[in-house]
C-alpha cells in the first residue's frame, strides 16, 4: 500500500499521512462488504436503529475533534466545520428512524396477498468530493445502512481525514466489521473500481459533471444504480420590488461561502436593470465585509481555496484585464487564498459567466423584465440550486416555478436541508438524496403474490 500527504491549505503544511488503497485492497474490501451485508440486512429493523443511533451519538460525542480535523484538512472556517460535523450527526440520527418505518404496501388483487417490499441493493460505493466531506459522506451513507446495505466510501484525495476517523466510529459505537468500509486513495484507482466492480451495486457520486459522465457510462455496462451530484451555475434573482439592503447583504455568503466551494453556489447574480446601480452600491461594503482568514477562529467566514492547483484554475476565470468591479480582502502570507470578486459587466459568452468556477467569484449582470430573468436563469446546461428575491407573491410563485432547478429559495438561499429532497436538473444530476424518500434511492421494490387458495 502507498502512501501520501495530506496538506492543510491554510499553511500549506504537512498534517498527516495517509495509506492509499489499491485495487487489490479495494477488491477485497468489496468481498468482505458482501459477506458483511448478508448478516446486516438481517438484523431485526429495531437493533439496526438502536446501532444507527448509537453512531449518531458517537459521532456527536466526537463533533468537535470531527471538526477541528476538518479545519487542518480542508481549512473550513471552523464555525462552518462544527455546522458539518453536526450535520453528519443529525443525518443519521434522521435515518437512524427508517429500518422501523421501512413499510411496503399491501395492493388488492383477486385470488390472494400482494405485498411489495423493500429490498436493500448490497454493497453501495459512495464516491465523495472534497469540498463538503462530512455532509456529502453523511447523505448516502445514512440512508444506504438504513436499508439495510453495507457501504464502502472513497474519499476524495486531498480531504480524507474526517471520513477515516467517522469509519473508526461506526466500529466503536457497534456497527458489525465490513459494514461501512473507507478507502482513501485515487479516484481513478479505487472510484473507478467501486463503479467496475460487479460486487457493488449502486454508486452514488458527488463530483464534478465531467467525471460523472465517465461513472454513468461505467455504471451502464452492468445496469448499476445510480445517483450523480454534479456541478451547478446558480442563478440568484434580484428582482426591484425585493428588499434590496437584505438582497445585497446576503449574496456574498450565497456564492463565498465554503471560498465558493459549493455547487449550490448562487455565482450568477442578475439584477434587474432598475436596481442595478443600487444594488452594486449595496453589494461592494457587503463583500468587503466577508472576514477571510484564519479558519481556526471564530469570527472567520472564509477560508482558503483546497489547493494550489484549484487556485490556479479559478485565477484563470480572472485574467489580467478582467472587468473586477471589486473584491474582498486578499490574504497574505502561505496558504491558497483568493479574494472575493466580483465582475461586471460581463458577456454572455464570457466563460466566467458560464462555466463552473467553483471558487469565490461571482458575476453580476442586469436583466429587464421578468421573462428575461427566467430565460438567463435557464440558460445553462446546469439546474441546481437558485434563490429569487421579490416581494410580489405570485412573481415568486411563477419564477419558481419557471426556474429548472432542482433546489430554490425565495427571499433566502437556503438549499440544503436534510429533512427535504436535494438534487439537480439537467447536467446537474440525476436522482434526489434527502428527505423522506430518500430510501427509494436505496432499495429495490420486490412484489410478491401469494395465492390464497
Ligand atoms: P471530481 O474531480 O469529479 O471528484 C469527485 C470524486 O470522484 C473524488 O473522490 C475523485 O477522486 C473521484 N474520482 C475521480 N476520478 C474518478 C473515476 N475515474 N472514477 C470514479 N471516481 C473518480 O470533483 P471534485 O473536484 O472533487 O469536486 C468538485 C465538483 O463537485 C464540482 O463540480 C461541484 O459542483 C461538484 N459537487 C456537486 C454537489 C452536488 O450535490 N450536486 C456537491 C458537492 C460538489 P480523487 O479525489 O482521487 O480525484
Ligand atoms: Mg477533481
Amino acid at each position: 500500500m502507498s502512501s501520501y500527504t495530506v496538506l492543510n491549505p491554510a499553511t500549506e503544511q504537512p498534517v498527516t499521512t495517509v495509506p492509499g488503497t489499491s485495487a487489490e485492497e479495494t477488491d477485497a474490501a468489496i468481498e468482505r462488504a458482501r459477506s458483511a451485508q448478508r448478516s446486516w440486512r438481517a438484523v431485526a429493523p429495531g437493533d439496526r436503529a438502536r446501532l444507527l443511533r448509537a453512531f449518531a451519538a458517537a459521532v456527536d460525542a466526537a463533533g468537535e475533534e470531527l471538526a477541528q480535523l476538518e479545519v487542518a484538512n480542508s481549512g473550513h472556517p471552523v464555525s462552518a466545520a462544527r455546522w458539518e460535523a453536526g450535520q453528519l450527526r443529525d443525518v443519521i440520527a434522521y435515518y437512524a428512524a427508517a429500518p422501523e418505518r421501512l413499510t411496503g404496501k399491501q395492493i388488492p388483487v383477486a385470488g390472494g396477498l400482494d405485498v411489495t417490499f423493500n429490498e436493500p441493493l448490497g454493497v453501495v460505493g459512495l464516491i465523495v468530493p472534497w469540498n463538503f466531506p462530512m455532509p456529502i459522506l453523511s447523505w448516502g451513507l445514512a440512508p444506504a445502512l438504513a436499508a439495510g446495505n453495507a457501504v464502502i466510501a472513497k474519499p476524495a484525495e486531498l480531504t480524507p481525514l474526517t471520513a477515516i476517523r467517522v469509519g473508526q466510529l461506526a466500529l466503536e459505537a457497534g456497527l458489525p466489521e465490513g459494514v461501512f468500509q473507507v478507502l482513501p486513495g485515487k479516484g481513478s484507482v479505487v472510484g473507478q473500481r467501486l463503479v467496475d466492480h460487479p460486487g457493488v451495486r449502486k454508486i452514488v457520486f458527488t463530483g464534478s459533471t465531467q467525471v460523472g459522465k465517465q461513472v454513468m457510462t461505467g455504471c451502464a455496462q452492468q445496469v448499476k444504480r445510480l445517483t450523480l451530484e454534479l456541478g451547478g451555475k446558480s442563478a440568484n434573482i434580484v428582482f426591484a420590488d425585493s428588499d434590496l439592503e437584505r438582497a445585497a447583504a446576503t449574496a456574498p455568503y450565497a456564492v463565498f461561502d465554503n471560498a465558493g466551494q459549493d455547487c449550490c453556489a448562487r455565482s450568477r447574480i442578475l439584477v434587474e436593470k432598475s436596481a442595478f446601480e443600487r444594488f452594486m452600491e449595496l453589494l461592494e461594503p457587503a463583500v468587503k465585509g466577508v472576514r477571510v482568514g484564519d479558519p481556526a477562529s471564530p469570527d472567520t467566514e472564509m477560508g482558503p481555496l483546497i489547493s494550489a492547483g484549484h487556485r490556479a484554475h479559478v485565477a484563470s476565470y480572472v485574467p489580467e484585464g478582467s472587468p473586477v468591479a471589486f473584491a474582498g480582502h486578499q490574504q497574505a502570507g502561505p496558504g491558497y487564498w483568493y479574494p472575493p470578486t466580483v465582475l461586471a459587466p460581463v458577456s454572455f459568452t464570457d466563460r466566467a459567466y458560464r462555466e463552473e468556477i467553483f471558487g469565490p467569484v461571482v458575476t453580476v449582470t442586469p436583466f429587464s423584465d421578468e421573462a428575461q430573468a427566467v430565460e438567463l436563469a435557464n440558460d445553462t446546461p446546469y439546474g441546481l440550486s437558485g434563490s429569487i428575491w421579490t416581494r410580489d407573491l405570485g412573481r415568486a410563485i411563477r419564477v419558481s416555478r419557471g426556474v429548472e432547478a432542482g433546489n430554490l429559495s425565495v427571499n433566502s438561499h437556503s438549499s440544503v436541508r436534510y429533512w427535504t429532497p436535494f438534487g439537480g436538473f439537467k447536467q446537474s444530476g440525476l436522482g434526489r438524496e434527502l428527505g423522506p424518500d430518500a430510501l427509494d434511492a436505496f432499495t429495490e421494490v420486490k412484489n410478491v403474490f401469494m395465492a390464497s387458495d
